[in-house]
């Protein structure tokens, strides 16, 4: 006999956890993603003790039918991809079908959804499907995760401090709701109420509630383009700048992504008005054909390939720097006086 197991889905399920729910700050990523794609307009998201007690989530988006409410759990089943060709023209936040059977492998989950026609609660344990009944919930979505890690002590070893994972929850909830002003989001920890967007499409509003009214009054609209893309989002006046690198946030077609070159493109653009070890607080987004942008690179989904990288990098330069001439241009003197 051969020596090949092949894995149970339970056991796969964890594994894939590892990629995907590292902590919870990943977990909301994944749940915040998912009331994206369900078309929500507002996103209510509850954290007890950083998430490592409880996270539940709640939107107004489109719902599941009974049927799906239990599909959604297992793995690669997912309403977002259909064959391979979709795979290079991706629209939505996710296509893998991989967080909720994850997320369900290393915690105790309830998820109520309600479609406008079935309202079912589903309730799984540590990876297995405790009930799934008929209940009464508002038209949407709500996800509870409680327990998190608790039967993984190595995982659960490596969570920090509540407040440590709650920042890192803080500052990806933050990042949504700048690249999706026209979403209401609430955040709340150990039952206050701590950041809160009206989701009426205002960047510059957000802008604001995150960065103060001072430094976002004079942040300078970007607007540049090329054949392949375009680049949107603001800038701050270079004395309103930090002294770490988390203030330039990337965006490709509405998604959080994180990557080298394009972040040095925007501190090479603000290198001449910004003393040596200070980075400039940034929001690009950037839009472009889903084809020339592979997000397919790893679970959690911050990485992407780009067919044109130098082209964008190129791009997202020459938009910074124009647009910091323009605005910072010393008055000229007046010679005909
Ligand atoms: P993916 O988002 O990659 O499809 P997930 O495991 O995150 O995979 O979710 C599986 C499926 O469950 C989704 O494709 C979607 O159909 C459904 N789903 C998950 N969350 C929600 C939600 N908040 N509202 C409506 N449908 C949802
Ligand atoms: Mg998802």
């Amino acid at each position: 006999m051969g020596k090949i197991n092949r894995l149970d889905e339970h056991l796969s399920n964890m594994i894939a956890a590892g990629e995907v729910v590292e902590r919870p700050m990943g977990i909301v990523k994944e749940l915040v993603e998912n009331c994206i794609d369900a078309s929500a307009s507002h996103v209510e998201i509850q954290i007890l003790q950083g998430g490592i007690d409880t996270i539940t989530i709640i939107d107004d988006g489109i719902g599941m039918d009974a049927e799906d409410a239990t599909l959604a759990f297992e793995r690669h089943a997912t309403s977002k991809l259909k064959e391979v060709n979709d795979l290079w023209n991706i629209h939505t936040m996710g296509f893998r079908g991989e967080a909720l059977p994850s997320i369900a492998s290393v915690s105790h989950v309830i998820l109520r959804t309600n479609n406008g026609t079935d309202a079912t609660e589903v309730e799984i344990n540590y990876g297995t499907l405790v009930s799934a009944k008929p209940c009464g919930t508002p038209k949407g979505t709500m996800i509870e995760v409680k327990n998190l890690f608790q039967k993984t002590p190595a995982r659960f070893k490596h969570l920090k401090s509540p407040q440590y994972e709650f920042s890192l929850i803080s500052d990806v909830v933050q990042k949504f709701a700048l690249s999706h002003p026209e979403i209401g989001f609430v955040l709340s920890h150990d039952g206050r109420t701590v950041f809160k967007t009206r989701g009426n499409g205002s960047l510059l509003e957000v802008l604001m509630q995150i960065y103060g009214r001072d430094s976002a009054k004079t942040a300078i609209a970007l607007d540049g383009n090329d054949m392949d893309y375009h680049i949107g989002g603001f800038i701050m006046q270079p004395n309103f700048n930090r002294a770490t690198k988390y203030y330039m946030l990337l965006y490709i077609n509405g998604r959080m992504i994180r990557n080298y070159h394009l972040q040095k493109a925007v501190m090479d653009a603000y290198a001449p008005y910004l003393p040596k070890e200070r980075y400039p607080i940034a929001i690009i987004n950037m839009e472009m054909d889903a084809q020339l942008v592979d997000v397919n690179v790893h679970p959690s989904k911050w990485e992407i390939r780009l067919s044109k990288e130098k082209q964008l990098e190129k791009l997202v330069y020459e938009t910074i720097s124009n647009a910091l001439k323009e605005h910072l241009q010393v008055p000229k003197v007046n010679v005909n006086r």
